[in-house]
């Protein structure tokens, strides 16, 4: 449907006859064609939103099925843009799961916007690679400005530096990676491993914490050895007393615990470390304290949720990731740290090729991490926080809260359904829980788990929305994330709709 009206749409933009025209023997498009596609292509994008609920959220497709139908090998010859366009159409957009479906729920829900995506279109045509200052002025200072702005929409510390990587998962690396050039044990020239001088390194995380915190401590060479989980409390919050005591069993085996990683906001539940407790042990034991608000720190810009990052205005460095919930496109995470210096001791390399008469006097954003050259990321944040400014951002991120606390109070109201968690933000944990008489325990705990992923997928399998799982104390839990920009009240009553029917007619068939 969707694909029959996008193309046309195209058809009737392009009043000019069908180009079988390939690219030119040599040099680029031309810029009649480049305009004529470019102009197409907008309004693709633009009926792409327009029509988007028309399309199945999850892609109904089965592994393999896009391979199959492409060929194995390059086009000897180049192609005409009308059919590449055609096949995007034809073969591409089936195979996409789309995140910008307002019906979309599941892991943490995100979204694009119309001046992000712009931001990324001219991303593209600078084609800037961020090396050195010089390599892209623009990139470099409007990076600074743009996390300026959003350090103090956020109400983060004035010593807090920001610098944008692609992901949380390397902006937590990188976080780690700055903390472990702090213990002081010349890692960076001598490396860890064959060194009987060097006692294990320790990082503490909560047992809620990310995944990629356990990888960017493998990559930095650590070991999970070295890592510690934390216990939580009921509500799902790293337990400041079992951190402490495992410090200090740490420090008495003769390790050297040097960084805690707090989260604000975690995945499976958006559950909210007590990081104003964590703090005191931190300075106590002078470690490093990263904090993961990969996800919930953007709705730090909304004044009355600016407590969830209660305490991390003392951390030693923050993760917030605008492409999860301030409608940047993917990728975009910004690491602040109040030491840009040890990042920068622990990554900073400068080859003759690479040296500039400025160098002292400016930020070369290959200072502080793996990556040399970077993309123009800040030119599409700034953009956004341009053009909803401080406030269209907050009353977004506001209205996702209220929707999820809406679907939460329904979960309360219905004996047919239970909640799993608090629901601090926009992310609802919730099973059904149907009961049985006299039903053993152990038994209902099966089901349960059962039958809820069955709702799931049964849901999921209707296109009209997605959402996602996870455990929780051992019972499957069911996620709903509220968090794209198209997303309002109508679209979570029918998923709500969608649950009950799915719960009626499997109770039924029992
Ligand atoms: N931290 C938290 C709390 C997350 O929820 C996620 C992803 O959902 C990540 C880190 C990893 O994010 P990224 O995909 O940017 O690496």
């Amino acid at each position: 449907m969707l694909r029959r009206c996008v193309r046309r749409k195209i058809r009737s933009v392009s009043k000019q006859q069908p180009s079988s025209a390939t690219a030119p023997p040599l040099g680029d498009m031309t810029s009649d064609e480049f305009r004529r596609y470019g102009h197409e292509l907008v309004d693709w994008i633009a009926d792409y939103f327009d029509h988007i609920e028309e399309l199945p959220v999850l892609a109904p497709v089965e592994p393999g099925e896009l391979k199959s139908k492409l060929p194995s090998a390059p086009p000897e010859k180049g192609e005409p843009m009308e059919s590449i366009i055609k096949d995007i159409d034809r073969l591409i957009v089936p195979a996409v799961t789309h995140w910008c479906h307002p019906s979309f729920f599941a892991y943490f829900a995100t979204s694009t916007s119309g001046p992000g995506i712009l931001g990324e279109l001219l991303t593209a045509a600078f084609d800037n690679k961020g090396i050195l200052w010089r390599t892209s002025p623009a990139s470099a200072e409007l990076e600074e400005v743009a996390l300026e702005w959003l350090r103090q929409m956020m109400g983060l510390d004035a010593g807090m530096t920001g610098i944008i990587y692609d992901t949380a998962s390397v902006s937590s690396m990188h976080a780690i990676a700055a903390a472990r050039e702090g213990v002081e044990q010349r890692i960076r020239e001598e490396g860890m491993s064959g060194r009987p001088d060097l006692p294990l390194l320790c990082v503490y995380i909560s047992e809620h914490a990310h995944s990629s915190i356990e990888k960017g401590v493998i990559t930095l060479g650590l070991g999970q050895r070295g890592l510690r989980k934390i216990p939580t409390d009921k509500d799902f919050r790293m337990d400041p007393n079992a951190l402490a005591a495992a410090i200090e069993e740490d420090k008495r085996n003769g390790f050297i615990p040097f960084c805690i990683v707090a989260t604000v906001g975690t995945t499976s539940t958006s559950s909210i470390d007590p990081v104003k407790e964590i703090v005191p042990i931190c300075e106590e034991h002078t470690m490093w304290l990263h904090v993961d608000a990969a996800y919930a720190g953007s709705a730090a810009v909304v004044p009355e949720l600016r407590y969830i990052l209660d305490g991390c205005q003392r951390a030693d460095s923050i993760v917030v990731n605008p492409h999860k919930w301030l409608f940047t496109p993917f990728d975009c995470s910004v690491l602040y740290t109040r030491h840009m210096d040890l990042l920068g001791r622990a990554f900073s390399l400068v080859p003759e090729y690479l040296r500039t008469p400025e160098q002292a006097n400016v930020r070369s954003g290959s200072d502080y991490g793996i990556q040399l050259g970077r993309r123009f990321r800040a030119l599409k944040l700034w953009m956004v926080i341009r053009y909803f400014g401080h406030e269209g951002l907050a009353a977004r991120i506001r209205e996702h809260c209220r929707l999820a606390r809406l679907f939460a109070s329904w979960i309360q109201e219905s004996p047919q359904w239970e909640l799993m968690a608090p629901t601090p933000l926009a992310l609802v944990c919730f099973r059904a829980c149907p009961t049985i008489e006299g039903e053993p325990e152990e038994i209902r705990s099966k089901r349960l788990d059962a039958l809820n992923e069955a709702i799931m997928h049964g849901v999921n399998a209707t296109g009209k929305a997605l959402f996602s799982h996870t455990k929780l104390n051992d019972k499957l839990t069911l996620r709903l994330s509220i968090g794209n920009i198209r997303t309002t009240e109508r679209h979570v009553r029918q998923v709500w709709e969608l649950m009950n029917e799915q719960l009626g007619l499997l109770e039924n068939l029992r």
